[in-house]
This record gives structure tokens, C-alpha cells and sequence, in this order.
């Protein structure tokens, strides 16, 4: 298993703490993969995403059994007909980013590394933190001053050591880099690591299962950095692969409209995401202005025949508050994904005939 280079393919191992290729661009994560087996995997007695070990970069017995808290195996709630939501706020965190943290923080134990550095805007600090604490690895974690304190509150339950760090969330990335750089530290990064991306692939994996075989027409995914939406496209990219899907279902993304770079890339019929001025958003788990894999979010995008939108603020709070009416409580970011949904309905009615699954990223207690 090695980290191969996006642009000259250079490979790296993954003793090497590498996080970006020596000519600058990022890596993706190179081995040997098996297509799952979903009638056992169906009848399970594990229904944490372990299940699916196959497609994982990890054997059937090794250090994840020591680090896993349950993660994976969300229901998927049905709303109405066709519409259906995967509660990723049943996470032991309380949001989907520990279906990558725990795969990233598994591979730092398994490689022997006992200190790591993450940035994030709330929930992937959250994630690395708890999975840090399980593993008895100490986490440094950078987040924007501006954070929640209730997910700042989360990540320090946990013994990590919190860097607030004031601007904006590139700011926060850029120092938790300067850190890597100087101690040479594993960076436990959601964004740049692809082990990430091996989790949160399984969201699919378990909608798959769920509807007994088959896929919605859509998934709405919110879009930050991309890394639900890349995880995703990778399981897609498994699936049609392995023959199990003949087809490959529209990846329709949501950004906050007061931080949407990807979609103005995207309308522009751009390969490349240029950073943009977050001009304010409630979203805060979505508000990237500049997604370092921007690239990649728009040719999985385009590949699945899919689309991106903007939500307004106000149709954020709406969403929020209707979903609650409906026994649905999620943090605000997280709302975003039913405005979008609602306004992808309204761009294409014929979506009203269409399967279509949204996720709920995280708990409405996280927000203040
Ligand atoms: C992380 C997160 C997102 C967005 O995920 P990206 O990987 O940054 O695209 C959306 N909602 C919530 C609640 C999140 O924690
Ligand atoms: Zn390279």
C-alpha cells in the first residue's frame, strides 16, 4: 500500500508522513482492493462499517479492533416518498467524519506513530480527538477561533491540545501545516490524507445495502472540503467497477451561497477552484473557501452527470427549524443539505419521482 501522487505519480510509503507529492500535488492511496460480498455482509453480526474489511485498507484482524467505537451502520430515515435521509448524527461523535477518523487514526496506530496533528472546522477535530483518545495517541488540533465552544468543549473533553487560531479557516490550516513541517508529524488531515476518503466511502456502501441493492437516483452531499463527496465517488467508482451497479447515481452538491467556490468554478465550466472571500455564513462546517481538492470535487461532479447549488442563509434556517418539526434535530451545516434538496426540486420538479438520500452530517446539539 502506497500514497501515489495525482500528478506525477510519484509513490511514497506510508512510513514516510508524506502529505503532498515533493512536486506539490496530493496524493491518493494505491492497494489492492476485493469487491464486497453484500449478501454476507447483509446478514452481518457486525454492523459497524468494519463490515465491510474487504474493500478497506486493512486486514480482517489488526489494530482497528482496538480503536473502533461502532461507527457506520446509520439508519436511513424515509421522509416521504422517495426522499430519504441517512442519520450520520447517530456517529459516536455525533457526525460523519468519524467514518474517516477512525481509518486515519487505525493507520497511525498501525504504523506506530504516537503524536498527530489535524485542522478542521469543528467535527473532524471532534473526530480525530475522540478516535486519538482511544488509541493513546496525542492529538494536536487546530481549529478558527470562531468555532463552536460546544465542539471546541468536545475536542478538549477528549486531552487533545486545542489551538485556536484567529481569521480565517485557511489561517487554521496553514498553521497546523507550519506544525507538521516542523516536527515532522504524522498530519491526520481529512482533506489531504486519502485514508479518509477509505471511511467515509462506506456511506454508500451502507445506502446500498439498505435498499436492498440498489442506489437512489441522487445522493445530495454538502460540499466544504469534499471529503463525504469524494468517499462517495470513490464507493460509485468500486461499484460500477465490481458490476454491481450498472449506473452511476447524480452527485447533486450544496455549498452555502455566501461560500461557494466550487459552484462558481463549476458554472464557470472550470477545472480548478479559485479561492474565494467567505463573505459569511451560519454553515460553518461547509464555509471552505478554498478547497485544497477542488479539482477533484468538480470531475466527480461532472463524471456522475450531477450538478452544484448554493443555499441561502435563510432557506439554511428554515430547513433547520422544519426538520426539527419533523423530530429531526441537526447542527445548522447540516441543514444545508435539505434546503439544497428542496431547491434541487424546484430546479429539476422531475427529481419528485426520483429516489433521492440526503445525509444529516451532524447533531443539532453541536451548534450554539
Ligand atoms: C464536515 C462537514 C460537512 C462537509 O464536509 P466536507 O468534507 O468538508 O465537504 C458538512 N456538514 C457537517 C456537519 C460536517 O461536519
Ligand atoms: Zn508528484
Amino acid at each position: 500500500m502506497n500514497y501515489i501522487c495525482s500528478g506525477c505519480g510519484s509513490s511514497y510509503p506510508l512510513e514516510s508522513n508524506k502529505w503532498k507529492c515533493d512536486c506539490g500535488k496530493l496524493l491518493n492511496l494505491e492497494y489492492e482492493k476485493k469487491a464486497i460480498d453484500f449478501s454476507e455482509t447483509s446478514i452481518s453480526r457486525n454492523h459497524s462499517l468494519w463490515k465491510y474489511i474487504d474493500s478497506l485498507p486493512f486486514e480482517e484482524e489488526d489494530v482497528w479492533e482496538d480503536i473502533t467505537l461502532g461507527e457506520g451502520g446509520t439508519p436511513l430515515i424515509k421522509l416521504s416518498e422517495n426522499v430519504y435521509a441517512k442519520a450520520e448524527y447517530y456517529m459516536p461523535t455525533l457526525s460523519f467524519k468519524d467514518r474517516g477518523a477512525v481509518l486515519l487514526i487505525a493507520m497511525a496506530k498501525k504504523l506506530g506513530i504516537d503524536r498527530v496533528v489535524a485542522d478542521s472546522s469543528g467535527n473532524a477535530g471532534t473526530a480525530i480527538a475522540a478516535y486519538g483518545a482511544r488509541a493513546g495517541i496525542q492529538c494536536d488540533i487546530f481549529v478558527p477561533d470562531s468555532t463552536s465552544s460546544k465542539k471546541i468543549k468536545q475536542i478538549e473533553a477528549h486531552g487533545a491540545v486545542i489551538h485556536k487560531i484567529p481569521g480565517t479557516r485557511e489561517d487554521t490550516a496553514k498553521a497546523a501545516i507550519a506544525m507538521v513541517e516542523k516536527t515532522n508529524s504524522f498530519y491526520a488531515s481529512h482533506i489531504y490524507n486519502p485514508i479518509f476518503w477509505e471511511g467515509t466511502k462506506t456511506y454508500v456502501y451502507e445506502v446500498f445495502e439498505q435498499m436492498n441493492g440498489e442506489l437512489p437516483d441522487a445522493f445530495i452531499i454538502p460540499v466544504g472540503n469534499g471529503t463525504l463527496l469524494m468517499g462517495a465517488y470513490i464507493a460509485l467508482q468500486e461499484l460500477m467497477a465490481s458490476g454491481q451497479i450498472a449506473k452511476m447515481p447524480k452527485l447533486l452538491a450544496v455549498q452555502a451561497e455566501a461560500c461557494a467556490p466550487v459552484l462558481h468554478a463549476f458554472a464557470e465550466g472550470r477545472n480548478t477552484v479559485d479561492a474565494i472571500k467567505n463573505s459569511g455564513t451560519i454553515a460553518e462546517g461547509i464555509a471552505i473557501s478554498a478547497p485544497a481538492r477542488g479539482t477533484e470535487i468538480l470531475q466527480a461532479i461532472r463524471d456522475s452527470g450531477g450538478d452544484i447549488i448554493g443555499v441561502s442563509e435563510e432557506s439554511i434556517m428554515d430547513a433547520r427549524n422544519e426538520l426539527a418539526l419533523k423530530g429531526i434535530y441537526v447542527e445548522i451545516t447540516s441543514a444545508a443539505n435539505y434546503a439544497g434538496y428542496l431547491q434541487y426540486l424546484e430546479k429539476y420538479p422531475e427529481l419528485k419521482e426520483q429516489k433521492v438520500v440526503f445525509p444529516l452530517c451532524g447533531a443539532g446539539i453541536k451548534s450554539n
